[in-house]
């Protein structure tokens, strides 16, 4: 991305970005929590955007996608004009939707470093919110896991799923194990009975292989029945908790939201 000659002059810079989070800052101003293509995450200053006549504060709404005009400054950068690009409407319409845009934020935030440039994030972040604002209800859940797992694997952390992480031999489509700790999947030999290892029923080993190394578009026509989405979910939820080495509280906050929203439909 180059800058007009005075911009730069200016210290000023432009950027499309995504906002992740935000807090209030003084009487009137945000702190924002942006992903950019070139700068990756940033931590931007939004001047009087809680303001109700701020021209501004309608494109700098969480998991908006906006071009920002950013000038630097000497603690935060400062957010002096904002275009929305696409607002993701849906995401702020629905509560499940909105949840699970929470969950991909912060965990976007919780592997990224500031000013840590990556761009295949900041395209399977767009990817990812545009999924969640226009599938089908019933296919959110496979949205976020495939998130997850090409997350995870972007972030560097991928679990490793076709070869023993102990012997390195290719794994047979068998009852396997699963190991945290050690990054992925043991061959029955060097699974059973190890410390932290836990066995991975052949149907769950399956989807995952599929989601890791599928496209988008043939993961959605997967169907997989509630039991083993929701052990996909608790295994790859293990899996980041122990990467990130905190609590992904908006992934508890999701759970809590399925289940009023599962409620809901139970008892009419
Ligand atoms: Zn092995």
């Amino acid at each position: 991305m180059s800058d007009a000659p005075a911009e730069r002059r200016q210290r000023l810079y432009r950027t499309e970005a995504i906002v992740l989070k935000r807090r209030d800052y003084g009487e009137a101003d945000r702190l924002l929590t942006v992903f950019t293509p070139n700068y990756g995450k940033l931590v931007l200053l939004g001047k009087g955007v809680r303001k109700t006549q701020s021209r501004k504060a309608g494109h700098v709404e969480l998991f908006t996608h906006s071009t920002l005009l950013v000038a630097k400054g000497r603690t935060w950068d400062l957010v002096t004009q904002a275009e929305t690009v696409e607002s993701y409407l849906p995401l702020r319409e629905s509560l499940l939707r909105t949840s699970y845009a929470y969950y991909v934020a912060e965990l976007l935030d919780g592997f990224t470093q500031e000013q840590d440039t990556h761009p295949a994030m900041w395209r399977l972040l767009r990817e990812t919110l545009a999924r969640l604002a226009a599938s089908r209800e019933e296919t959110l859940a496979l949205a976020a896991r495939f998130y997850d797992l090409h997350l995870l694997a972007l972030a560097g952390y991928q679990p490793q799923l076709f070869t023993c992480v102990a012997c390195q031999a290719a794994l047979e489509p068998v009852t396997n194990y699963f190991s945290i700790v050690e990054g992925g999947v043991l061959c029955p030999t060097h699974g059973e009975g190890r410390i932290g290892a836990e066995p991975l029923p052949l149907p769950l080993f399956k989807a995952l292989r599929f989601v890791q190394t599928r496209d988008w578009e043939q993961v959605a026509q997967l169907n997989l029945s509630p039991g083993l989405q929701a052990e996909l979910e608790r295994l790859l939820h293990g899996y980041m908790v122990y990467q990130l080495e905190r609590n992904v509280r908006s992934a508890a906050f999701l759970r809590t939201i399925r289940e009023q929203v599962q409620n809901v439909t139970r008892d009419p």
